[in-house]
């Protein structure tokens, strides 16, 4: 019997396990994949306040060892249900706690094109700072108006011959500081108010047909599309027993209480204004203290 289990070891998650371990609580985090959660894929992180400048690895890593050096528990298995009575079941085994914490994040959003999962690895990319080292003096292409994708335009253009930005309107959601960057580089070529229809090759992408706002399409050779177009949450798997809305994110009451009894919710996983770094890590701290609090009453 675990005092709190954590689902989700990114952000949020770790800050959770960090707040409940320093209260001295029993506390096991469950992880599917890696820790770090999307941050870890962030280049550099440069508003995060104290810290001018972190890559997002050596932050989910220093963040990742502080939770291990107070000893909680951090199990990578994959959680396939809660049950009543605070019963997590994963594919290797059963837990149980006073109280749950969800915080697992979201996963990058898929354009759903035919060929997209085929060519992942072969063409086909999610994350520019993973796998930008295979592209080096090749042509690419990024999808995509926010932060991420812009991000990753520039991250590429440094190792890439020409890098093709592709977003589906002509204003960015992006910030104008990275904006003004990519106006500086000559080899990124803005493809605005434009979509990808069709990803084309046999074993590996060779190119991708783009069409404009008239329906005009123009094939374009790439070696390689990364798919930078935000991110969807994934908990179908608590819908027996929490309440989410149309996005498929939870619905939280007073920041990190789900509808349901001793099971809180933290981070992007959940229905909020802004989704970021800091907020992630205020909800993680929150959601801890909250469910301590209620557990000892
Ligand atoms: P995002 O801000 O949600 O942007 C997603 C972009 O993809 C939007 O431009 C959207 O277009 C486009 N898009 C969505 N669905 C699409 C589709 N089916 N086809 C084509 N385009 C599509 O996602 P993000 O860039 O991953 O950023 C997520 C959050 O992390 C944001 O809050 C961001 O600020 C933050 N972040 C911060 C940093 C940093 O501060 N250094 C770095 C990365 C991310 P529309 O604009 O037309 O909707």
């Amino acid at each position: 019997m675990y005092d709190i289990i954590i689902i989700g070891a990114g952000p949020a998650g770790l800050t959770a396990a960090l707040y409940a371990r320093r209260a001295n609580k029993k506390v096991l985090v469950l992880e599917a994949k890696a820790y770090g959660g999307q941050i870890i894929n962030t280049l550099e992180i440069e508003n995060y306040p104290g810290i001018p400048k972190i890559s997002g690895f050596d932050f989910a890593t220093n963040l990742y060892q502080q939770v291990k050096d107070l000893e909680a528990e951090i199990k990578f298995e994959t959680v396939l249900r809660i049950e009543e009575d605070k019963k997590v079941v994963t594919n290797k085994g059963e837990y149980t706690a006073k109280a749950i914490i969800i915080a697992t994040g979201a996963e990058n959003r898929k354009l759903n094109l035919e060929k997209e999962e085929e060519f992942v690895g072969k063409g086909v990319s999610y994350c520019a700072t993973c796998d930008g080292n295979f592209y080096k003096k090749k042509v690419v292409a990024v999808n995509g108006g926010g932060n991420t994708a812009l991000e990753d335009a520039l991250y590429l253009a440094n190792l890439a011959e020409t890098v093709y930005l592709i977003h589906r309107r002509d204003t960015f959601r992006g910030e104008d500081r990275y904006l003004e960057e990519i106006k500086n580089k000559n080899n990124i070529k803005l493809i605005l108010n434009s979509t990808i229809q069709q990803l084309n090759g046999d074993e590996h992408l060779e190119s991708i047909d783009v069409s404009d706002m008239n329906g005009n399409v123009q094939t374009i050779k790439v070696d390689g599309l990364f798919i930078a177009i935000g991110q969807t949450p994934k908990n179908e798997i608590f819908k027996n027993l929490i309440d989410i809305d149309d996005k498929g994110y939870i619905i939280s009451i007073d920041d990190v209480h789900t509808n349901h009894k001793g099971i809180y919710v933290a981070g992007d996983t959940r229905v909020k204004d802004l989704r970021q770094l800091t907020t992630a890590v205020s909800d993680g701290s929150i959601a801890a203290t909250t469910a301590i609090k209620e557990m000892e009453v």
